[in-house]
């Protein structure tokens, strides 16, 4: 009977996965052997890495790996329990107060993803009386964070100011207004435009959220994000981050104003259910707050970089997305070709997987290229000679 049942499960979960399949979206890990901060190697075969979200490099910096260790060595391996319970070591506090100072806010909390920093945020401070206005091209967590939050939700197209205006002029009847927008596009790399959504907000009595997990370590003058970028880190009330980009550990935060943090550590479910993140993770994300603040030359040189690349994958004929960031999405199409593509990539010495559909919209799949302040100028003729070899044989070029 017994047997009955789990064949017919098996069936059942067979054929969803046989969809899946069907569709061209099927998934598959990869099987990382070993990485460095811009090299892997893959199932075997060292690649140059250009496809990952430690922006700055700092992933091996020895400070870091040194500032983990003796955090392991005093505090254990693990926290053991809640930050309300018995998980609040020193390393917490000390590593919120550096966050607050970094995104020039009164307070920070950490949570353990930028995932559940969304949920938590979202969750916390909208219900049933309230109103969010999305950008339809905001992360996952996002979406999840404004489903989970019973908010009455509306998604405005992808930075479309014109739209969010007149969306955000029939929301008179909501209790709160709040305006969420990733800073940096994830998948996109284009920045929003932050100056009309405060515009916006403060026409329309809206509070605006953030979600710097591309930003941050990034852009502007500190490299605190999108709203120093754009000078407006006052107007910006709820500034999340990740500390799993550019801060190369683990881990996501809310910064903003005293009384917002109180709330959130009072309310947001993934902050008390949970337990805190380990002190090793904490303690290389504050190593690498320091070196951000104190090395701004890695910006300098990670900007400069993508430039070239940007510049030189236009001319060998790619579509290229317009941005600015260390995010250079080229477009391929469908998903069969990107996946292509990204094969002959590997082939050409470079691992830079194909983004696909439910990721981005269908017939936008893409190589998503992104460039780290470890690359050298080397590696980025490496990266050139790669696409023009790989395109060829693909039929893109
Ligand atoms: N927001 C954005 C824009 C992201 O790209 C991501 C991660 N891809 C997250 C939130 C979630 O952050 P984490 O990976 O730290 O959970």
């Amino acid at each position: 009977m017994e047997t009955i049942q789990a064949e017919r499960y098996a069936e059942q979960l067979s054929a969803e996965l046989n969809e899946i399949q069907r569709k061209g979206l099927y998934r598959q890990l990869r099987r990382m052997d070993s990485a460095s901060s811009r090299t892997v190697t893959v199932e075997g075969k060292p690649l140059l890495m250009f496809a990952s979200n430690n922006y700055l490099g700092l992933s091996d910096d020895p400070r870091m790996i040194e500032a983990s260790v003796i955090a392991l060595r005093t505090f254990g391996t693990g926290s053991s329990g809640s930050r309300l319970t018995t998980g609040n070591f020193i390393l917490h506090e000390q590593l919120e107060k550096q966050i607050a100072g970094f995104k020039n806010q009164q307070a920070a909390i950490v949570f353990n993803t930028g995932y559940m920093a969304n949920l938590a945020a979202l969750t916390a401070l909208a219900g049933e009386s309230d109103i969010i206005f999305s950008d339809e091209w905001n992360h996952a967590s996002i979406i999840d964070g404004c489903r989970l939050s019973r908010a009455q939700t509306v998604v405005y197209r992808h930075a479309d100011m014109a739209d969010l205006q007149s969306k955000l002029a029939n929301s008179s009847r909501y209790r709160r207004r709040l305006i969420v927008t990733d800073g940096v596009f994830s998948m996109d790399g284009d920045i929003a435009p932050l100056p009309e959504i405060v515009r916006l907000a403060e026409q329309f009595d809206a509070w605006v959220m953030v979600d710097d997990a591309h930003a941050t370590g990034v852009l502007g003058e500190r490299g605190s994000g999108t709203a120093d970028y754009f000078g407006l880190s006052k107007q910006v009330m709820i500034q999340m981050g990740t500390l799993s980009k550019s801060i190369a550990a683990e881990g996501g935060y809310i910064a903003g104003s005293a009384e917002l943090i109180d709330l959130l550590r009072n309310r947001a479910r993934p902050f008390i259910y949970s337990t805190a993140l380990p002190p090793a993770v904490i303690a290389a994300a504050s190593c690498a707050l320091r070196i951000i603040e104190s090395e701004p030359e890695r910006r300098v040189h990670l900007c400069r970089l993508a430039t070239r690349v940007r510049s030189g994958l236009e001319e060998l004929g790619c579509r290229v997305m317009k941005g600015n960031t260390p995010i250079i999405p080229v477009l391929i199409g469908d998903a069969e070709t990107a996946v292509r593509m990204a094969g002959e990539l590997e082939r050409e010495g470079v691992f830079a997987p194909a983004i696909r559909p439910p990721t981005v919209p269908s017939g936008s799949s893409r190589i998503r290229l992104t460039v780290m302040a470890s690359h050298t100028d080397a590696d980025v003729d490496c990266l050139l000679h790669a696409f023009a070899a790989a395109g060829r044989r693909v039929g893109l070029l």
